[in-house]
């Protein structure tokens, strides 16, 4: 018998049976944001919930067992998990970060070098043209997102975690696209793994949290020190909802492939779409990649309707099943429109240049029945195919 359990195992049983007092099952949920002394001089293993809480390490030592880190902060947002990742970079330092990154990482990332934080430069990291380009500059910290949002681009680890290795440089994975389940990043080489956990690994659309997984007891050090001296640690409550939500993760994760599977191959052969975004195609460039590296295809797929924006309306106005939603990785199915919703606060210019366009569809398949998730998006596919037949530009535009 191998002494490793398995991430569906570890996801169901992390930190059960802890409780001392009454022997609960599962873990309790300790609010209070301050601890006894013993007595005078006696500080005991909690003294402040800033600092460490009960609750929160047990989602936390869930987090870091699954990734296979040495220890998880956990933040109160993705985006708090990523401005403590950018504590680790000094004023003139490079940091690469891919230039399709989720929206709110190019609002951190390009805020904070404009106020010279650091030095930053964004990427296509499929390109190894621009990779080479930029690897030459000798960069303090590389952001990964694989797959990439909302064009899930899929970034070899392996390959450039070895590139790095000569180097200072970090490698930092946003993981939140796959989760544990499907993804290891340390597997290939990262030192750092991030999640927005208001994704898949909460998965009921009702937490917004973080957190970052360090390979090595330095680098935790690290992000515990800054998560305590900023005040950006995960509350209590939230962890413990968290980490409910952790329970079920294999079984979801499941059913979301098995989802989004479906709809590309109903996707790719509707005349409304132009092109299927979703690593499981064979003709995928990131295919083979994807195979190596990741457990499975994940829930996440996009859609490029031939007839732009008309078009992109219609199909959104269509759906029944799928909310109209920022956000990712729950139960339910959500639609978005990078273009104008979780993209909105990037420049045209740059959503160009990252490949957005917007006939852009972003899915978010949830674990909903597969057929009525199929009826229902080529209904709404069929719909954009008639509103774009009726408006004369964007029938101009199918041509
Ligand atoms: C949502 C998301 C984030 C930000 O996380 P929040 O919890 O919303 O702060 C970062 N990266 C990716 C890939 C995301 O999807």
């Amino acid at each position: 018998m191998s002494n490793e359990p398995s991430a569906q195992t570890l996801t169901v049983r992390a930190g059960l049976e802890s409780d001392e007092q009454y022997g609960a099952v599962v873990p309790p949920l300790h609010l209070s944001s301050t601890f006894t002394y013993e007595g005078y001089g006696k500080p005991r293993k909690y003294d402040y919930t800033r600092t460490a809480n009960p609750t929160r390490d047990a989602l936390a030592e869930a987090l870091a067992e699954l990734e296979g880190g040495v220890g998880a902060t956990v933040t109160s947002t993705g985006m708090a998990a990523i401005t403590l990742v950018c504590q680790l970079v000094d004023p003139g330092d490079l940091v690469i970060a891919p230039n399709d990154c989720y929206g709110g990482t190019f609002r951190l990332l390009t805020g904070f070098a404009r106020r010279g934080l650091f030095r930053l430069e964004l990427i296509d990291q499929t390109d190894a043209a621009e990779l080479d380009r930029v690897l030459a500059q000798n960069p303090r910290l590389v952001w990964v997102e694989t797959p990439t949002n909302p064009l899930l681009r899929i970034v070899d680890l392996r390959k450039l975690s070895r590139r790095l290795l000569d180097s200072d440089a970090l490698l930092a994975v946003d993981n939140t696209f796959l989760s544990p389940v499907l993804q290891r990043p340390i597997e290939f080489g990262a030192d750092l793994v991030v999640h927005s956990t208001t994704k898949y690994l909460n998965g009921h659309s009702d937490v917004v949290g973080g957190a970052v997984v360090a390979t090595t007891a330095e680098l935790h050090e690290q992000m515990q020190y800054w998560a305590n001296a900023i005040g950006l640690t995960g509350a209590p409550f939230d962890s413990f909802l968290t980490l409910r939500g952790l329970r079920t993760l294999h079984a979801r994760m499941r059913l979301h492939e098995e989802n989004a599977a479906a709809l590309a191959d109903l996707a790719v052969g509707h005349a409304a779409v132009r092109r299927v975004y979703y690593p499981g195609l064979h003709d995928h460039p990131g295919h083979t990649v994807a195979k190596r590296q990741q457990r499975g295809f994940g829930g996440m797929l996009s859609l490029e309707l031939a007839g732009r924006e008309p078009a992109a309306r219609a199909f959104l106005e269509a759906l029944k099943y799928f909310s109209l939603a920022e956000s990712l990785g729950g139960v339910e199915s959500l639609a978005s429109h990078p273009w104008s919703m979780t993209h909105g606060v990037v420049d045209e210019d740059s959503k160009r240049t990252a490949g957005l366009c917007p006939g852009l569809i972003r899915l978010s398949a949830g674990i909903e029945a597969t057929a009525d998730l199929v009826a229902d998006v080529e209904h709404a596919l069929d719909c954009a195919l008639d509103a774009v037949a009726v408006a004369p530009d964007g029938f101009s535009a199918l041509a």
